[in-house]
């Protein structure tokens, strides 16, 4: 806004006083010389304009002072950022003018002040829900700002960070290797960096900030926590060299007793070359049977279509316990009696599930107590409702498991004793199976174990 400045009020008003006073003066002189009794009044008259003129003068430079010091007092609020006041608007001249100036400008001051905190307060929330860490350095790599992902990243309290030192506040040595190359190179720079206090890795880009001739003034840091991702690339690739490795074994079996048979005409050979080829066929199958099954209860497309009904427990304890004491009295003919499965079950327990889903989890576990069981081969089944849970429990009174294989008898193809679980006929992805089983129907599975006491495994559903 333009602000016009015309002569001030206090020079145009002394001037026409000057004025007045001058023509009386050029009357007075010229009366005088003939007529002292005129010359004498208008002596009087000039007295009289000049005490006049300087009651006008104080009054003005009163009425003056008063007016500048209201704009001084307004226009030092202005700068102090209190906008609730505005001037009066209604003074004569040149006042009028710089109050409406000054109120305008106010107005506009106040509004644009509104807009930044509005963009101010905006980039912080945006800041501030990002998932990603980020950190704004100056060139001697003290802290501007540092977001909440950052804070809970490096596990900072929220104190006053702003102004200190990174290297300070967090000790990370990979971060701050990547911060010096970022300002020293002035260009963007990525890094993946190992914490140094524990296992957790962070994808870093560091971004310079310049100032408008292109010298970098600070670095600005993104850093996004990839723990998780490695640890899911680490599992995919552990478990391609795991599977690789275990249909390696039979294949290796099978490629050489088919050899052996080729060149054999010994009927006993022959015989012994047919029974490992066939078992190690199995083992193949068996696995493959299991790695497709696990493959389905994971994929959430097939597990978002199961159809889910209502199941009675007792039905599936009944025809696992079937099927698992014909199948152990038909693989073991030294023991015909076959293993002794106590079955107690309280109410009638009742989930959402499918029948093949609950039969596979319920008998792994079964199949299970009775391989790992011990000699004495018995096996106790629970189900029952605990508030609103159906638990199901499988317990034998065998080896029992080391609690340092307990955290991991669930990871696929893990072994307490390898060679025992494929004696046995395991594929190592029995527990694995049943855990997703439970998960896939809203539960959860837990193994207690005492060595040489047993094992009791555990499956927590929703009731019905
Ligand atoms: P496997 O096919 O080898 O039986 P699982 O996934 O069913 O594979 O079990 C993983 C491992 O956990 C087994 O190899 C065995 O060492 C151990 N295990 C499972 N159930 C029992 C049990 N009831 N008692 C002792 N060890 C068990």
């Amino acid at each position: 806004m333009k602000i016009r400045l015309g002569r001030s009020l206090l020079w145009r008003n002394t001037l026409t006083l000057l004025a007045v006073q001058a023509v009386v003066w050029v009357v007075a002189v010229a009366v005088a010389s003939d007529d002292s009794r005129a010359a004498f009044l208008v002596t009087m008259v000039v007295a009289a304009i000049s005490v006049a003129t300087i009651l006008i003068l104080a009054t003005l430079a009163r009425s003056i002072g008063r007016q500048t010091r209201r704009a001084t007092d307004a226009a030092r609020r202005f700068a102090d950022g209190d906008f609730s006041g505005r001037l009066r608007e209604d003074a004569a001249d040149e006042f009028r003018e710089l109050a409406v100036a000054l109120n305008a400008m106010a107005g506009e001051l106040d509004s644009s002040i509104d807009a930044l905190q509005v963009q101010t307060s905006e980039m912080f929330s945006i800041l501030q829900s990002m998932s990603n860490g980020l950190i704004a350095l100056d060139r001697d790599q003290r802290i501007i700002r540092l977001n909440a992902a950052a804070l809970g990243m490096f596990e900072l309290a929220d104190v006053e960070i702003r102004g200190r030192l990174l290297q300070e506040v967090i000790r990370e040595p990979a971060l701050q290797d990547a911060v010096k190359a970022s300002l020293k190179s002035g260009v963007r720079h990525m890094a993946e960096i190992p914490f140094a206090r524990s296992t957790r890795i962070a994808e870093l880009v560091a971004e310079p900030l310049t100032d408008g001739r292109g010298v970098v003034i600070g670095t600005v840091i993104l850093l996004e926590e990839i723990t998780r991702l490695r640890q899911l690339e680490r599992i995919r690739t552990d478990f391609a060299a795991n599977v690789s490795h275990e249909l390696r074994t039979p294949i290796t079996s099978i490629n050489g007793y088919a050899e052996l048979l080729q060149e054999t005409d010994d009927p006993a050979l022959v015989r012994k070359c047919g029974d490992v080829i066939v078992r190690n066929g199995q083992r193949l199958s068996n696995i493959i049977e299991d790695l497709l099954t696990l493959a389905r209860i994971e994929d959430p497309e097939r597990r978002s279509v199961l159809e889910l009904e209502a199941i009675s427990i007792a039905s599936i304890i009944e025809s696992v316990v079937d099927s698992v004491t014909s199948a152990a009295t038909a693989d073991d003919s030294s023991t015909p009696s076959g293993p002794e499965i106590i079955v107690k079950i309280e109410g009638d327990p009742r989930v959402q599930g499918t029948r093949p889903l609950l039969e596979q989890a319920v008998g792994n576990l079964v199949t299970n107590a009775v391989k790992y069981g011990g000699p004495t081969r018995k096996v106790e089944v629970r189900a029952c409702v605990i508030e609103n849970e159906v638990t199901i429990e499988v317990q034998d009174f065998g080896d029992g498991i080391a609690s340092e294989h307990l955290d991991r008898i669930f990871e696929r193809f893990y072994r307490v004793d390898r060679s025992r679980s494929r004696e046995l006929g395991g594929t190592g992805l029995g527990l694995a199976i049943v855990k997703h089983i439970a998960t896939a129907l809203g539960g959860r599975i837990e193994a207690h174990s005492r060595v040489g006491a047993g094992s009791t495994f555990r499956i927590a559903l929703p009731a019905l």
